[in-house]
């Protein structure tokens, strides 16, 4: 049986499942880690089954009408006490997820944990905001209703969980849709907090639920039960497709987060030393960043000038314990992880290309068993290789270059992937177009990971399906109908 509480660096953290406000444990568990120190357990976690399954999606069905009957206001209120306990409790959540995910302290204290709060009360204000449409046509007054669709399953990946759970399910709990949700079995713990600050804050009893476990088993129990009526993912493309074939087995709405291969366009007129920082800078997390620009593509008039540069500010970086205030980059979060960057490394090097920097496993402090890898910058010899096409999500980044704008456009939309890209040039015109011409779901010109979360996102290609942000996710969440009345027929 699941012991209730783990101690994670100071904070109580449960770790069984939350369903219909109670908290549930499992038969069976699984070992959860830090990457800060591999020798270090933090907590063995209730192995959800496809009975935890049931329980849950039975629990958020029963809360169902009375969520959606409470109306955008009723759900604002809740959503703005969510956020209020998540602010007064932002230390502990920073503390546990780092320790759980490896993310830098600095960074969770300084942002991350704060966007949580900020989701909510965002997507508070623009459900209460929103206006139905209305408009007369064809002798008939008409208006467009957004109806809350049902239960929605939330499935978040092991990266950024506390900010990709809270992203997700707050425009459901807004739309009126209670959640499931299922934070990675790599880092489970923040959701985990989630569930607790939830209950305090008053949800009503299963209008949010955490469930724990492997994705293959409680996750695919999930997302194959017919009460769902919307499932939201962020996660790899191969488990994408499973989930894709399991909301079209029951005719379900889906969205798909996936992952990215994003390009760094730096062209001859660029702000050079502002890019190649930039460029340095797609190393933070361990390079476990999906929107990272891990494809630098630099005019050929700069290589020297450029990686110069670039390779100054990769020296300033400070691999080492994420707690520390001077680390820049943090470990990866698993050896099976670390073993499958290293292997795309190795099958690199065998494929011929330049390992220009970095290409093995870093020892930072040999007195623990931490997950870090060498900040490695990769020169291919063709631009079909493994390490150009495929997504790494680790500190390796490619170097290649251009002679014209056009050659840059071909080699930044060259790959299966769309979820972002990164452009550098101090001309307008050339923003625009270059913004333009690049495939993806987000571009950034002359900055990176500003983010306005009213605005669209989501990728091309296999980065995904659908958007979220802003309206996108409320109306996701929605079954939208159309109504009309004949004019002069009421009074
Ligand atoms: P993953 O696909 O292995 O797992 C993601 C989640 O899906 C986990 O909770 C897992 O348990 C669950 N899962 C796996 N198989 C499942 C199945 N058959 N049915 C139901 N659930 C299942 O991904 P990961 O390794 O955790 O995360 C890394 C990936 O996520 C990378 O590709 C990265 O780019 C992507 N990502 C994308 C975004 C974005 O916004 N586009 C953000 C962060 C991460």
């Amino acid at each position: 049986m699941t012991q209730a509480h783990s101690d994670v660096a100071g904070v109580q953290v449960s770790t069984e499942h939350y369903i219909g406000g109670r908290r549930v444990g499992s038969p069976t568990t699984f070992e959860d880690r830090s990457p800060l120190d591999w020798s270090w357990k933090l907590a063995d976690i209730a192995r959800g089954d496809a009975d935890t399954a049931d329980a849950a999606v039975s629990a958020a069905t029963d809360a169902f009408a009375d969520w959606a009957a409470l109306g955008a206001d009723g759900r604002a209120e809740h959503l703005n006490r969510l956020a209020d306990v998540i602010e007064a409790n932002s230390d502990q959540v920073a503390e546990v997820e780092c320790a759980d995910m490896g993310m830098l302290l600095k960074s969770l204290r300084a942002r991350v944990v704060a966007r949580g709060a900020a989701n909510l009360r965002n997507y508070a204000g623009l459900a209460v905001a929103h206006e139905e449409r209305v408009w007369s046509s064809k002798g008939t007054d008409n208006r467009v209703i957004r109806m809350p669709a049902g239960p929605a399953v939330i499935i978040t990946p092991w990266n950024a969980p506390w900010l990709l759970s809270t992203w997700k399910l707050a425009p459901a709990l807004a739309a009126g849709n209670p959640v499931i949700l299922k934070p990675a079995e790599w880092s489970p713990l923040s959701a985990s907090l989630l569930a607790d600050f939830a209950d305090e804050a008053g949800l009503p009893a299963g209008v949010l639920n955490v469930v724990q476990g492997i994705g293959e088993e409680v996750g695919a129990a999930l997302v194959s039960d017919p009460r769902v009526a919307r499932i939201s993912f962020t996660g790899s493309p191969e488990a994408a497709r499973e989930i894709g074939q399991a909301a079209a087995r029951n005719i379900v709405p889906f969205t798909a987060e996936l992952g990215g291969k994003g390009p760094l366009i730096v062209f001859d007129d660029a702000d050079l030393d502002a890019a190649a920082k930039k460029a340095a800078g797609q190393y933070d997390d361990g390079g476990q960043v999906c929107l990272a620009g891990t494809r630098l593509l630099v005019h050929e008039s700069l290589r020297e000038d450029f990686l110069e540069r670039f390779h100054a500010h990769v020296d300033d970086e400070v691999l080492g314990d994420s707690r520390d205030p001077d680390t820049t980059i943090g470990p990866l979060i698993h050896p099976e992880h670390l073993a499958r960057v290293d292997g795309f490394v190795q099958r690199a090097r065998e494929a011929g290309d330049r390992i220009v920097r970095g290409g093995q496993r870093a020892e930072v402090d040999s007195s623990n068993d931490g997950l870090w890898y060498e900040p490695t910058l990769i020169e291919p010899a063709s631009n079909g290789h493994e390490i150009v096409q495929h997504e790494v999500f680790g500190p390796v980044l490619t170097f290649q270059t251009f002679t014209s704008e056009e050659q840059a456009i071909e080699l930044a939309n060259s790959t299966a992937y769309g979820l972002s890209g990164i452009v550098y040039t101090t001309s307008h015109e050339r923003a625009e177009r270059v913004g333009r011409a690049v495939r993806a779901g987000t571009v950034w010109v002359n900055t990176f990971l500003v983010r306005d979360l009213t605005a669209p996102f989501g990728g091309c290609g296999i980065s995904g399906i659908g958007r979220e942000g802003g309206d996108f996710a409320l109306e996701f969440h929605a079954d939208l109908k159309t109504l009309q009345i004949l004019e002069d027929s009421t009074s």
